[in-house]
């Protein structure tokens, strides 16, 4: 049994919620997924598997409050019976996804965002957007605040994604001025953990499954672009604060250690053992060169900040990475 996290009552069976979660079988919809359920909720799931995979639900076949529905959520959304929350995280994340899936990103942040928000409008339901730090573009401004209005190249390669969900934003905050839907915007940060796909070309998998078979960690540029990546876990923890509060305004979500892609590529080559080289490759259109969040808000209004370190979330992601390399070879 766990608390409602808008009214605080307990949550029975009889009494269920009902949270739709748009991009449920992605790393990270998956993991909110095993949280709302953990929570007491009936969650229903929408994917069409674009860039996820029926493996990241696998362990909740037979489940009986979770029901996973494939569809793309650009297509109108008929969802019988009450919903009380939509969570909307369908969308490629992976620079390499969206660079090859750049119609249906756009598609999925505007078109998808709209019938998410129009779902949560029918059922008088809240809404939270998954938004991202790449609406701050390549910054001028740093660390990051959610009141930077952001440096986009729209018409760049990574404007596919960057603009879909600057739009994303704009349709919430007016469906919640106009429609007087109850919406959250978390701005998400580069975040990691099991579930990750091995080649979805993001750095912490292409790393971590570069060093454990011996081939060399692909450095692009010379490495010194910097990141800040947050343990899956933090990161669902800030999701459900900000789906329980009263705040509407964008909430920045990561954790604010910083370092260098090629410091990165170090720490990872000592976490694993690996005695992988490292081979320079060109820097992506556009890649930011610095990224960190400001997290005095999400503090302030949540009472959130990551609790994992790197180096234990690393450990425990390397360790999930071996076991799949393990399952793939055997
Ligand atoms: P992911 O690719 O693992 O998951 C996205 C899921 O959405 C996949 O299961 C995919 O099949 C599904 N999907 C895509 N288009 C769809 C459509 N039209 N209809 C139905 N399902 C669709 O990515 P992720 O890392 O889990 O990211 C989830 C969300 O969080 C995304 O919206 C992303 O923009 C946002 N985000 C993630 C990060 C991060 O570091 N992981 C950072 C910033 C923002
Ligand atoms: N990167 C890299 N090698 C890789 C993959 C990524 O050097 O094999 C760099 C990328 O250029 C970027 C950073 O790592 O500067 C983070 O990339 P990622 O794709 O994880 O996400 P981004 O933060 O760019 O959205």
């Amino acid at each position: 049994m766990g608390a409602h996290p808008v009214t605080g009552e307990k949550v029975t069976i009889d009494k269920m919620r009902t949270a739709v979660v748009t991009g449920a079988a992605g790393f990270l919809g998956s993991h909110l997924t095993d949280r709302l359920l953990a929570e007491g909720y009936r969650v229903i799931g929408i994917d069409n598997f674009l860039t996820g995979s029926r493996a990241n639900v696998e362990h909740l076949q037979g489940e009986a409050k979770f029901e996973l529905l494939v569809q793309d959520v650009t297509q109108y959304l008929d969802i019988e019976g009450p919903v009380d929350i939509v969570f909307h995280f369908a969308s490629p994340a992976s620079p390499v996804d969206y660079l090859e899936l750049p119609i249906q990103t756009l598609k999925v942040g505007s078109l998808g965002t709209y019938r998410a928000l129009g779902l949560a409008k029918a059922k008088r339901a809240r809404f939270l957007l998954a938004s991202t730090s790449e609406c701050y573009g390549d910054p001028l401004v740093h660390p990051q605040s959610e009141d930077y209005w952001g440096n986009v190249n729209p018409i760049g390669p990574r404007g596919v994604y960057d603009e879909a969900k600057r739009f994303a934003e704009a349709l919430t905050m007016a469906y919640h001025r106009v429609h007087g839907v109850h919406t959250h915007i978390a701005r998400i940060f580069n975040t990691y953990g099991p579930r990750m796909r091995l080649r979805d070309g993001r750095v912490v998998p292409a790393f971590i499954s570069q060093a454990l078979t011996g081939k060399p960690l692909t450095v692009f540029g010379d490495g010194s672009q910097t990141r800040s990546f947050c343990y899956v876990s933090d990161l669902i923890e800030g999701i459900y604060r900000l789906a329980c509060s009263d705040y509407h305004e964008p909430i920045n979500l990561g954790n604010p250690v910083e370092l260098t892609i090629r410091e990165f590529a170090e720490l990872i080559r000592r976490l694993t053992g690996s005695s992988s080289t490292i081979l320079y490759e060109p820097l992506p259109v556009d890649d930011p060169k610095q990224r960190r969040p400001d997290i005095t808000r999400a503090r302030r209004i949540l009472g959130w900040e990551p609790k994992v370190d790197l180096e234990t979330g690393l450990r425990w992601t390397v360790d999930w990475f071996k076991a799949r390399l393990k399952m793939t070879t055997e």
